[in-house]
């Protein structure tokens, strides 16, 4: 989604930016001219499973050129600074599909190690209306649970967010057991 770009010039004077020694929770960048300390936050985004009224889940196929191009993903993006998480994935919803949606709840948070995004997924069911895919989009359709394309989806988190969002994933394992004691003697 989104490349880990190293920073290089301070966003507030354009000095170039040093490298303190690490420590944990400090910035990883001070700026050699005013001093200030940069932090390299994670981006923050979102996404919706989004189903109509016979259930089927939206995806759409992405048409930007990366990793995922041509592969079907959740509709979704970055979250603006100051937006609530909620309005962001309502609108990036109607953005990238053409519809209003309605919010049922949390599918889940999402995060992988070297990844700088955090990716909170939501539950939404779309209201009648002319699906009108964005130009992020190559292809809309919606897929009813049995036919989603598991092998063909974007990203790993698009997998894991369908799976968690239909109740896909394998319970967790029970408690190990204690062995029984061997007999004494
Ligand atoms: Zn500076």
């Amino acid at each position: 989604m989104t490349k880990d770009i190293t920073p290089r010039h301070c966003l507030a004077c354009g000095g170039m930016l040093t490298r303190p020694l690490p420590s944990p929770g400090g910035p990883p960048f001070y700026c050699a001219a005013c001093g200030l300390p940069v932090y390299h936050d994670p981006k923050v985004a979102v996404a919706g499973v989004v189903t109509d009224q016979a259930g089927r889940v939206w995806l759409l196929r992405r048409a930007q050129r990366d990793q995922a191009h041509g592969r079907w993903i959740l509709p979704g993006g970055h979250v603006d600074r100051g937006e609530e998480l909620t309005q962001a994935v309502r609108r990036e919803v109607a953005e990238e599909t053409g519809l209003q949606a309605e919010l049922r709840g949390l599918v889940g948070v999402y995060s992988y190690p070297g990844n700088p995004v955090v990716l909170i997924v939501y539950r939404l069911t779309s209201q009648p209306g002319q699906p009108r895919p964005s130009r992020e989009a190559l292809e809309l359709r919606p897929f009813a649970p049995a036919d989603i394309p598991w092998d063909r989806l974007g990203y790993v988190s698009t997998g894991q967010a369908l799976r968690d969002a239909l109740d896909l994933n394998p319970s967790p394992a029970p408690e190990p057991r204690l062995a029984p004691r061997p007999a004494l003697g």
